[in-house]
């Protein structure tokens, strides 16, 4: 990103929510954004994320600059390029373990035998090919979140993008979804993690602190390659 602003215009007001980010994360980096509620954090995730445009300034993502782009082509590049991890997982309770993992390919056009085949691998991946057939409501919080890993990483994407992903979870879960991170990195996965807690962002190598929609590099923790 570079020279990154926005500005969200509500009637009279306008609030600048990110006044002239400029950042770049490398393919297989593990990057942690920290930052207090209003700082930005969920405005910069959205354009990371390609939920949302800059008002000034540029973002590309993997080679490609993503500033300009009407809402369908962004949903394409969303779709191919990234692997979202929420705080609620965002599981389909009517849906298996596998199907929600295959979710993804299926907006992606792949066939079925070809989903259910790569769904398993990611369910492999992150350790829970046992819950294949479970519904979400038949699995912990912290299987919940590793089902929601999988799915983001199933579609094979440039990064992977978690919003708080250990918000709803005890610390025994957190450390393990923690723990899964590390290993996708370790495995040569770009992650960037958005948190307001100081011993979570510890975990990745790289830490970015936004505040009032600034940020500014914290340096490097040894704690994000050493596994
Ligand atoms: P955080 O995720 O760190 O809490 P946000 O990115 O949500 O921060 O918000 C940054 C600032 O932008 C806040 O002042 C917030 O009130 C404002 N803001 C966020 N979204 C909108 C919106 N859709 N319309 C108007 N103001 C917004
Ligand atoms: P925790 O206490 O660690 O959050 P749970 O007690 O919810 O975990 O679950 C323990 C194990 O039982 C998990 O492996 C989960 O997959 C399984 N499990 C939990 N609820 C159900 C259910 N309703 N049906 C089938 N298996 C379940």
């Amino acid at each position: 990103m570079s020279g990154v602003r926005k500005t969200y215009a509500t009637g009279a007001i306008a609030v600048e929510a990110l006044r002239g980010v400029d950042v770049r994360i490398s393919e297989g980096e593990y990057v942690a954004i920290i930052g207090p509620s209003g700082s930005g954090k969920s405005t910069l995730m959205h354009i990371l994320g390609c939920l949302d445009v800059p008002t000034e300034g540029h973002y590309s993502l993997a080679g490609r600059d993503v500033s300009d782009l009407e809402e369908a082509e962004l949903a394409q590049i969303r779709n191919r390029e990234i692997g979202f991890v929420f705080q609620q997982f965002n599981l389909l309770p009517d849906l298996t373990a596998l199907r929600n993992v295959a979710l993804p390919l299926v907006y992606a056009g792949v066939a079925a035998a070809e989903r259910e085949r790569r769904a398993r691998v990611a369910l492999e991946r992150v350790g829970l090919a046992d819950r294949a057939d479970h519904r979400p409501g038949e699995l912990s919080g912290g299987q919940q979140q590793r089902v929601a890993v999988a799915r983001a990483l199933v579609t094979e994407p440039s990064m992977i993008l978690a919003d708080e992903p250990t918000g709803n979870l005890d610390s025994v879960s957190s450390a393990d979804v923690l723990g899964l991170f590390r290993e996708l990195h370790v495995a040569g996965r770009t992650i960037v993690l958005i948190t307001h807690e100081n011993e979570i962002a510890a975990q990745a190598g790289r830490v970015l602190t936004i505040r009032d929609g600034e940020i500014s590099e914290n340096g490097v923790v040894e704690a994000g390659v050493r596994g």
